[in-house]
């Protein structure tokens, strides 16, 4: 019982909330045209452009729904016969293709074997020999927790197509994000990942280049996700006057704006990206030292959020099913060329060092159970001397 009730969520998303997080949103009389919800937006608004370091050339929207919502939303920015480039290192990646091939436009695809990513100087061939509307990449992958180094691959493709999309769901609020001096048009995320909030919302701020495309009438986009619906709304909420397209996660936006005060005006941004930094290698020296290897090739594609773990002889289902009843959930594998074989740690929005202790000394209690070869003990000391150096 008690394993259930003090479960510790190490998860891709959702994250374990903070108990203010969760009591912020606990309002029963607060509809969608109340000062305190106008005024939560507003900031909501104010701050996301911090949390992408941009400036007020660049608009930000929150939207319902997540991460999905939030990459579907850029067909706004798309005109029929146009084509796009997606740099893909895996499963979310490829959910790019997915959506476009929704559409009428044309999708030429750059993969990446998994725990690798694409070379921004693949990218920087391909761009060169056709004309692209847009680039898709992806800061970190989750089903491999693979770090694209976005700033290099942006400077790679800058001066050869119109916009460059960057998907942060899992990375923004923990790994470095400047979408305005990397010059990124549209960088998104979703509420349930490092900002760590419920899910339900999706985040984009779009630079000047990429909203000047809103102003063209004959975008693909459908209904829902067309920002044009939503760009009054954002600019109502913003003057403070509120607005309505469809009914928001008003509750959501509640706790929205209690996270990003903690984020910014409490932690601070820059210590939050360390925290997640310390804790990334935490839980990596306690993976390699109980003597597993991690999905991720090289140190350079390393991610503060998700760590996928190899594993040498069990299946991955018995460890997720037993690990849960030891009290930590862990995230399976999803990449289709290594399901069965891993399984992901997520290290996210709130999560501490002691958190990464428990995980690893849990990991390691269960594996060895399984029967799988691991060095028991030695995680955690390797995990520890990294924390106490
Ligand atoms: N992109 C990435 C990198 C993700 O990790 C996810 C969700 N795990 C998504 C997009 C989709 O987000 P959502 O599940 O909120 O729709």
């Amino acid at each position: 019982m008690l394993r259930k009730e003090k479960r510790i969520l190490m998860h891709v998303g959702p994250v374990t909330i903070l108990d203010r997080i969760l009591y912020a949103g606990l309002k029963n009389n607060v509809g969608f045209s109340s000062p305190e919800f106008i005024q939560a937006f507003q900031y909501s608004l104010k701050k996301t452009r911090e949390l992408f370091q941009v400036d007020n050339t660049y608009q930000p929207f929150l939207i319902p729904g997540g991460g999905t919502s939030a990459m579907e939303s850029v067909t706004s920015l798309l005109k029929e016969g146009e084509k796009v480039l997606v740099a893909t290192n895996g499963v979310f990646g490829d959910r790019w293709i997915e959506i476009f091939k929704k559409y009428p436009v044309k999708v030429d695809i750059l993969k990446a074997e998994p725990g690798y990513y694409v070379e921004p100087e693949i990218v920087e061939k391909q761009v060169k020999k056709e004309r692209y509307a847009l680039v898709t990449f992806t800061q970190v992958e989750t089903s491999t927790g693979v770090r694209q180094p976005i700033k290099e691959s942006v400077k790679a493709v800058r001066d050869y197509v119109d916009l460059v999309v960057v998907d942060g769901v899992s990375s923004v609020g923990a790994e470095e994000v400047k979408a305005k001096d990397w010059s990124v048009d549209v960088y998104l995320t979703a509420s349930q990942k490092a900002i760590g909030v419920p899910p339900g919302i999706g985040i984009l701020v779009l630079s000047e280049n990429a909203m000047k495309r809103l102003n063209d009438e004959k975008s693909v986009a459908g209904y829902y996700l067309d920002l044009r619906n939503w760009l009054p709304v954002m600019r109502g909420m913003e003057e403070g006057k509120g607005g309505y397209f469809s009914t928001p996660p008003v509750h959501t936006i509640l706790m929205l704006q209690e996270a990003l005060k903690i984020i910014t005006e409490e932690e601070g941004l820059e210590n939050r990206i360390k925290r997640h930094e310390r804790i990334a290698s935490t839980i990596r020296a306690g993976v390699e030292g109980m003597g597993l290897q991690i999905v991720a090739k090289r140190p350079e594609a390393y991610s503060n959020t998700v760590t996928g773990v190899l594993l040498k002889k069990v299946n991955a289902d018995s460890v997720l099913s037993n690990i849960i009843s030891e009290g930590i959930e862990l995230a399976p594998g999803v990449h289709p060329a290594l399901k069965e074989k891993y399984f992901r740690i997520g290290h996210m929005g709130w999560v501490t060092e002691n958190d990464a202790i428990a995980t690893i000394a849990t990991i390691e209690r269960v594996l060895k159970k399984l029967g799988e070869d691991v060095k028991v003990g030695e995680g955690v000391r390797a995990a520890q001397l990294y924390l106490s150096e």
